[in-house]
């Protein structure tokens, strides 16, 4: 589901064909860490479009025209070669970080899951190393060959989060059947005071635990929100209070200097 305007136009679809085969399609990371130690633990690949005219465009804008036009395939695979290949590179100089990347719930098939350990490999991840990201809402109720593909991912020992957990139709039910490693619960439960909104939070960690999965706590902006996310028993937090999305380059220096803070090392 995506959140505020965005256009879906035949236009926006040819420009972002071009900007693919420009090399205009980037990736930023958002740094999640674990709630426990506060360590740099794992990074969410985000796409971003990098206009010739100098603006740094959101997926917003032009993820539903993908979807609409048929580039997503090639835009997500594009991006998990180019953060694939940045997170392995830090794992292989002894960052153990890990990595996630979101995909679109309409292609996810086995054919699709298994062209993805492909992909996996060849960007030189590890077993553990790779996250799949998958929205909940479109995608209610599964249906028998998506769970299949969800199952082939894990097998593969790449993990399954079920992300914007709190939005939409919610429903924990889902979260007792489907195959996950993960829950993410979305920043609109995170950020709000409402009793109702923790008492579902703390359900969701409750369902998660009970499988064996871990928690992510999104769009932490506070102090307040990192406590109250710890409290309801969350593993991993992610948010502007700890870090926005940031280019490669960046958020290779705030890895390496948790590898050296790990060490001791002033
Ligand atoms: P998402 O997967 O829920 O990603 C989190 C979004 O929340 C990101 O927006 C991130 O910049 C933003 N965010 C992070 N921390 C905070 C915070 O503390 N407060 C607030 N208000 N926002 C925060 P972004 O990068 O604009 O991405 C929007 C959505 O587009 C993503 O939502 C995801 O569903 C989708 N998306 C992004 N990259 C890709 C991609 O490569 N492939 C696919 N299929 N979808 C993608
Ligand atoms: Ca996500
Ligand atoms: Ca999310």
């Amino acid at each position: 589901m995506q959140r505020g305007e965005s256009i879906v136009s035949p236009a926006l679809a040819g420009a972002l064909r071009r900007a693919l085969d420009a090399g205009e399609l980037t990736v930023h990371f958002q740094p999640q860490y674990e709630l426990a130690s506060g360590r740099l633990v794992g990074v969410e690949a985000l796409s971003r479009w990098m206009h010739p005219d100098g603006r740094l465009l959101s997926p917003h804008w032009y993820l539903p025209s993908a979807e609409r036009f048929g580039l997503i395939r090639e835009l997500d695979a594009a991006l998990l070669a180019e953060a694939g290949a940045r997170v392995a590179g830090w794992r292989r100089d002894g960052d153990d970080v890990t990595l996630s990347i979101n995909i679109s719930p309409s292609e996810l098939s086995p054919a699709f899951a298994a062209d993805l350990v492909a992909r996996s490999r060849d960007a030189g991840l590890g077993p553990g190393a790779l996250t799949v990201e998958i929205t909940e809402v479109p995608v209610i109720p599964y249906a028998p060959h998506q769970v299949a593909a969800l199952d082939h991912l894990l097998a593969h020992d790449i993990g399954v989060a079920i992300d914007d957990f709190g939005i939409g139709n919610t429903s924990l039910e889902l979260l007792r059947r489907v195959p996950l490693s993960e829950v993410k619960i979305d920043r609109s439960l995170v950020q709000s005071g409402d009793p109702a909104a923790g008492d579902l939070a703390i359900a969701c960690v409750e369902v998660a635990r009970a499988r064996g999965a871990q928690v992510v706590a999104e769009g932490i902006e506070s102090r307040p929100q990192w406590d109250r996310a710890r409290e309801w028993g969350c593993d991993r937090a992610q948010g502007y209070l700890l870090s926005p999305p940031l280019p490669a380059d960046a958020v290779e220096k705030l890895v390496r200097r948790e590898r050296l803070r790990e060490r001791g090392t002033p």
